[in-house]
């Protein structure tokens, strides 16, 4: 499948680096586990929506839009990957944030990614939960339209065939690194939410005819709602690519034990999962996506569904950005004058 077909602009470090994390492997005992890093795209500290805007951006300035119009939740990545996105193309951004988080303290709407989104000078408004956020967004583009300005609506996540074009690519670049490598694949592990990722993956591994299960874990959804839609993209994100064959609905995996106190909220796994990582291979993951991502690979290694002979490539997605917003879950304790002796 042609990928070059569809116009594109370039904004991310591509192809991110495929690594081994020995030391991970070997504190886990079971399959050797391998790390794409796609936190290192680049854009503006980076993550897996830079390669989902590289096609939405490239529609945009087709459409001769001049502001893009998206939304998230108050920590997103995605918005504070739009915001950088806009002035790479010379266009505005505006965003709404969803309040879904309400457990976190003030500082949870004005540090991490939000501070991003002002210093990038991206106007945002919040919305309470449990709106129909992309019918938001939707409103807040023809308000703009009624003004004079030229509206590009960004669905949340970027989540949309045209955005799930980045992880097709991420499927062509990871397969082409691993055959110059001589490595075989037998598993992709990554943090499933609004579905663009996995779909993006299981479309463009289907488009090569390379069958490499792909584990989704989901941070929200139950199971088979998060099948279903990750399922439905990737059957349109075929049908724009133009591949060949019937993607049948059982090859989207996805488990949903690691979701934990609801979106956004991170539990002792999660907190265990940044931690272990942080402490063998020097990586910091997210507390919102992949560090939930992660814990669910941990679980299976645990749970014995590899075999040692495995290689497991866990889909780095980004999101280190919002760790400060969670400070209060992963600070170590103090003694009086400050110290910690941990
Ligand atoms: C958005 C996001 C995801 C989930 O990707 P989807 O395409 O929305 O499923 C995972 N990790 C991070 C860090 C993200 O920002």
């Amino acid at each position: 499948m042609h990928l070059a077909r569809f116009p594109r602009f370039a904004l991310g470090h591509f192809p991110t680096p495929l690594e081994k994390m020995p030391r991970l492997s070997a504190a886990l005992g079971g399959p050797t586990i391998w790390i794409k890093r796609d936190d290192c795209t680049g854009l503006a500290t980076g993550g897996n929506k830079t390669r989902k805007l590289e096609f939405l951006v490239a529609d945009a300035l087709q459409q001769g839009a001049d502001t893009l119009v998206t939304q998230g939740a108050t920590q997103s990545n995605h918005v504070r990957q739009t915001a950088a996105a806009a002035h790479i193309a010379g266009m505005k951004c505006r965003a709404l944030l969803e309040r879904r988080v309400t457990t976190m303290p003030a500082s949870y709407e004005s540090t991490g990614n939000v501070l991003l989104d002002d210093i990038l000078d991206c106007p945002y408004e919040f919305r309470e939960r449990g709106l129909d956020m992309n019918a938001e967004g939707q409103a807040l583009a023809e308000r703009l339209r009624a003004t004079g300005a030229k509206p590009y609506f960004i669905p949340g996540g970027g989540s949309n065939a045209i955005g799930a074009l980045g992880y097709v690519s991420c499927a062509y670049e990871l397969v082409a690194q691993a055959d110059q490598m001589g490595l075989r694949i037998d598993r992709i592990v990554h943090a499933t939410g609004s579905a663009g990722t996995q779909a993006g993956l299981v479309a463009g591994l289907h488009a090569i005819n390379a069958p490499i299960d792909v584990l989704g874990v989901s941070v929200r959804a139950k199971r088979t709602a998060q099948i279903d839609s990750v399922h439905r993209l990737a059957v349109a994100t075929c049908e724009l690519l133009g591949a060949r064959g019937t993607l049948e609905r059982d090859r989207v995996e996805v488990i949903d034990e690691h979701v934990g106190a609801g979106y956004g909220q991170a539990g002792a796994e999660t907190v265990a999962a940044i931690r272990q990582v942080a402490r063998t291979e020097a990586i910091l993951l997210d507390p919102v996506y992949s560090a939930k991502g992660m814990a669910g690979l941990i679980a299976q290694v645990r749970a014995g569904t590899f075999s040692k002979s495995d290689n497991i490539v866990f889909l780095h997605t980004g999101g280190a950005s919002a760790l400060f917003a969670y400070e209060a879950l992963l600070a170590e304790p103090r003694s009086a004058d400050g110290s910690t002796g941990h």
